[in-house]
C-alpha cells in the first residue's frame, strides 16, 4: 500500500501546498480521500488522471476540501470515451451537494454535449452516504468510516483503510474523539490536519483563532497517535503553513515528537509513504 499526499494545503493559499487530498494506491486502484484546491494537477504528477479514482471520499464538505470535486467530475466525463459512472462517498450531505455541483455545471455540460458528436451522455455519479462502518469494500481493499467531531461542522468521518496486511488512518478535520480512536486504532500510518496552537494565539485575529475550536492541535495529534499505538503520525493541512523545509517546519515536527515516540513527518506535496506488511 501506498499513502501519497497529492495536498498538503488548508483553505490559505500556499505556492507550495495544493488543497487537501491524499491519495491511497493498493491492490491496483486509486482511492483518493478529499479533492482540494490543484488535485487533479498533483495527481497529473503520480500520474493518475481524471478517470484514474476508483472511487473519491470526501471527509466533509468545508469548500478547501471539495473545491476541486468539480473539476474531477467535469474531467472524468469529459475525457471519458464511454459512460461511466464516478464513484463518490462522504457523509450525509453528499448526494445534495454532489447535486449542487452538477446544477452549477450544466451550462457548461450543455456547450460540450452540443460541441462533441461522441459525447452524448452527462456526467454520471454514483453517491454513497455513510455514518459509520464499512464504507467501501473490494479487491481485499476494506475502507471503514467512523464520525469524527469537526462541530460545528456536521456530519464529518474518517476513514480507515485496511489492505494488504497494512493499516492507514485519513482522519480529515476533526478534535479527538473516540470516532476517531477508532480508526487509528494500531495503524501503520495516521494522517491528521493540523494547526499550532502558539503561532495562531500569537495572532490575535478572531477569524485565524476560531480554527482551535474544531482541529487537532500537534498536542491533540500526538496524543491520538500514542494512545492507538499508531507507526508514523503524518501531519498535513497545517495552520498556518510553514514553509517547507524551514527551521520553522522541523519546530512542528518536534512540538508533536514531544508527545509521540514514534515517526513524526510533515507532509509536502506528492511526498510518498510506502507501507509494506
Ligand atoms: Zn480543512
Ligand atoms: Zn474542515
Amino acid at each position: 500500500m501506498q499513502v501519497i499526499t497529492l495536498g498538503t494545503g488548508c483553505p490559505l493559499p500556499d505556492p507550495d501546498r495544493a488543497g487537501p487530498a491524499t491519495l491511497v494506491r493498493t491492490a491496483g486502484l486509486n482511492l483518493l480521500f478529499d479533492c482540494g484546491r490543484g488535485v487533479l494537477m498533483r495527481a497529473a504528477a503520480v500520474p493518475v488522471g481524471p478517470s484514474g479514482f476508483t472511487v473519491v471520499f470526501l471527509t466533509h464538505l468545508h469548500s478547501d476540501h471539495v473545491t476541486d470535486l468539480n473539476d474531477i467530475i467535469t474531467m472524468q466525463w469529459a475525457t471519458s470515451m464511454a459512460a461511466s459512472p464516478l464513484r463518490i462517498v462522504g457523509p450525509v450531505g453528499t448526494a445534495a451537494f454532489v447535486d449542487r455541483t452538477l446544477a452549477m455545471l450544466q451550462d457548461d455540460i450543455g456547450y460540450r454535449v452540443t460541441h462533441h458528436a461522441d459525447l452524448n451522455w452527462e456526467p454520471m455519479v454514483e453517491v454513497t452516504e455513510v455514518t459509520d462502518g464499512v464504507a467501501w469494500e473490494a479487491d481485499g481493499v476494506r475502507v471503514l468510516a467512523e464520525p469524527t467531531d469537526h462541530r460545528p461542522v456536521h456530519p464529518t468521518i474518517g476513514y480507515r483503510i485496511e489492505s494488504e496486511g497494512a493499516v492507514v488512518a485519513i482522519a480529515g478535520d476533526t478534535k479527538p474523539c473516540d470516532g476517531l480512536d477508532r480508526l487509528c486504532a494500531d495503524a501503520d500510518l495516521y494522517v491528521q490536519t493540523v494547526v499550532r496552537r502558539s503561532a495562531i494565539e500569537a495572532f490575535p485575529i478572531p477569524r485565524l483563532v476560531d480554527v482551535l475550536d474544531y482541529h487537532s492541535d500537534l498536542a491533540e495529534a500526538a496524543g491520538t497517535a500514542t494512545r492507538n499505538r499508531v507507526g508514523t503520525l503524518v501531519l498535513t493541512h497545517p495552520v498556518p503553513p510553514p514553509p517547507s523545509g524551514s527551521d520553522l517546519a522541523a519546530e512542528w515536527v518536534a512540538e508533536a515528537a514531544a508527545g509521540f515516540a514514534g515517526a513524526v513527518v510533515l507532509a509536502d506535496d506528492l511526498q510518498v509513504f510506502d507501507l509494506s506488511s
